[in-house]
């Protein structure tokens, strides 16, 4: 079976419905047909200095809020980067293999770099793309399902592995993103030419898979619209309006043109009123069955435990592979 992989990183106390559809929601279905490796990237989560309590708590969340989107720990390893060491001991590798200029490229540590302040951003944060390189190619994964934002980094792990083959031999898979159009970036409610982020978005912007229904769906009601009153998807002159509908039709899994009909000569606030429903439902039974996982953090270790171990069965030997090709010789 072909393998697919993904991770996401425990920066805030709930995920996104940014993440939930861009990424989590294809995490579910491809475990269908692949062998599925899901991971919580705790490591990255580091790059900006979390407080540990605060840390070890959002790891715990984050998995049970991965069971609750329909992550199936039988059927996929769900488990924490730190727990299997080969990630880093394979990032070393590929940090010597990639270029200062290179790493300085990616948009998202400019981005990450300049509001945390020039001299405050960490050597962390500058490199982490080269430990997500490493983070994918160990599973050898023919697909990861990641949000438009990622398309970048994926590029860089495509190259590192060309890189490797090049000088030490056929390893590495180019991995393909799975990037679907439509749910590829959704948008921040008070920013719609923005992406929602854990750690961008102001607290109006961005509704939390975990928010209570009411507030979500209050945050669509006041989400900002464009002038002019007509529902029409553009994107360009109307951002807004057009992140709503395009929302709309990924929750109802229909067509932007679908949702755009079935409002037609409606009112804006028409279209808030729906689609803030659909939201409060979404949240409260998603927030539902989080706390019942939340419920039981010894059956998360458990799941996160047997994650890491398939992971591992998987990582280790390819670490052994890379290093020996690259002239380590074996330790005792
Ligand atoms: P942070 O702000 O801490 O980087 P994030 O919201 O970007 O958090 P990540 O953990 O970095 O979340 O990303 C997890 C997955 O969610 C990735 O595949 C990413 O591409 C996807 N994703 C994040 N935001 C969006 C969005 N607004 N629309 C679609 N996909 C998204
Ligand atoms: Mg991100």
């Amino acid at each position: 079976r072909p393998r697919s992989l993904s991770g996401i990183q425990p920066t805030a106390e709930s995920f996104h419905l940014g993440n939930y559809f861009g990424a989590i929601r294809q995490w579910v279905r491809l475990q269908d047909d692949h062998d599925a490796f899901y991971f919580i990237a705790d490591l990255h989560a580091l790059t900006v200095q979390p407080e540990p309590a605060t840390l070890r708590t959002r790891i715990h969340r984050s998995a049970a809020q991965l069971l609750a989107a329909g992550v199936d720990p039988e059927r996929s390893a769900l488990f924490c980067q730190s727990h299997v060491p080969e990630h880093t001991q394979l990032a070393w590798v590929f940090n010597c293999l990639t270029g200062f200029g290179e790493a300085g490229r990616m948009t998202q540590f400019k981005d990450k770099s300049a509001k945390a302040g020039a001299d405050k951003a960490s050597v962390g944060l500058f490199t982490y793309p080269i430990l997500q390189a490493a983070d994918i190619l160990l599973y050898d994964p023919h697909h990861v399902p990641v949000g438009e934002d990622q398309r970048q980094h994926l590029e860089l792990s495509r190259n590192l592995a060309q890189r490797f083959n090049h000088h030490y031999g056929e390893t590495f898979r180019q991995p393909e993103a799975y990037i679907l159009e439509g749910t590829a970036k959704i948008v921040d409610l008070q920013e719609p030419t923005a992406k929602m982020s854990k750690s961008a978005s102001a607290p109006n912007g961005i509704v939390d898979l975990l928010d209570d229904p009411k507030r979500a769906a209050k945050k669509i009601r006041s989400a900002v619209t464009d002038s002019g009153d007509e529902i029409r998807y553009d994107p360009e002159t109307k951002p807004g309006i057009s992140g709503l509908l395009s929302l709309y039709a990924t929750i109802e899994q229909t067509s932007v043109d679908a949702v755009v009909a079935q409002f037609e000569g409606q009112q804006y606030g028409h279209l808030k009123v729906a689609l803030a429903d659909l939201v409060a439902d979404l949240v409260g039974s998603f927030g539902e069955r989080t706390r019942s996982y939340l419920d039981d953090p010894a059956e998360l270790d458990r799941i996160l435990a047997r994650g890491a171990a398939r992971a591992r069965e998987v990582a280790g030997p390819v670490v052994a592979d890379v290093y020996d090709k690259v002239g380590l010789v074996r330790g005792a």
